[in-house]
């Protein structure tokens, strides 16, 4: 449902948003390359990310914290689990 809580453990599935149309995850996938390239982490499956990059991502896609979660776990990007109601 709309309006459902946004994620709080934010761990990003890398193989999974290679797998994905550059249309739709493009802005998520050049972010996550950024925060490798900063943490020299380049040999992950998956990338722990900042819930404050959560709140700086839905800015760029023009949706709540919330919304985006939803998107995430839709595409497979982000497990069920990362939302807090499931939990
Ligand atoms: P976890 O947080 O459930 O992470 C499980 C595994 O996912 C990690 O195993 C690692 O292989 C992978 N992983 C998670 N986030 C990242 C990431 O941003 N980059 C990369 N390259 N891999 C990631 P690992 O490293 O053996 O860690 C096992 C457990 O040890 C972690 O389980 C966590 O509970 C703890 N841990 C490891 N590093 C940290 C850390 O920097 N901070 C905290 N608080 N716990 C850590
Ligand atoms: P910084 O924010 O000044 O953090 C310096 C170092 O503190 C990091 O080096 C890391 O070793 C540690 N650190 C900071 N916050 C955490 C945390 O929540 N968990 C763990 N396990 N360690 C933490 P590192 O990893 O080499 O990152 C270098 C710089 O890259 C960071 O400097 C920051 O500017 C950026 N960065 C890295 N990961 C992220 C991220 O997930 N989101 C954002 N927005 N920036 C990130
Ligand atoms: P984590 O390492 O288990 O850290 C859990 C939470 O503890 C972080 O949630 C943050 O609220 C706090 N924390 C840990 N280290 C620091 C620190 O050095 N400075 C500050 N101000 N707070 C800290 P958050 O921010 O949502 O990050 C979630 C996960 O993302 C972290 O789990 C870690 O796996 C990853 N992460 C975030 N920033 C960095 C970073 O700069 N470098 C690396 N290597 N991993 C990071």
């Amino acid at each position: 449902p709309s309006g459902s809580e946004p994620a709080t453990k934010i761990v990003i599935n890398l193989e999974r948003l290679q797998q994905l149309p550059a249309d739709k995850v493009g802005p998520l996938a050049r972010y996550a390359a950024a925060i490798q390239s900063q943490r020299g982490d380049y040999n992950g499956k998956v990338l722990s990310i900042r819930s404050e990059d959560l709140r700086s991502l839905a800015i760029i896609y023009d949706m709540t914290p919330g919304e985006l979660t939803d998107q995430l776990i839709s595409w497979g990007v982000l497990p069920p689990e990362a939302r807090p109601s499931s939990q």
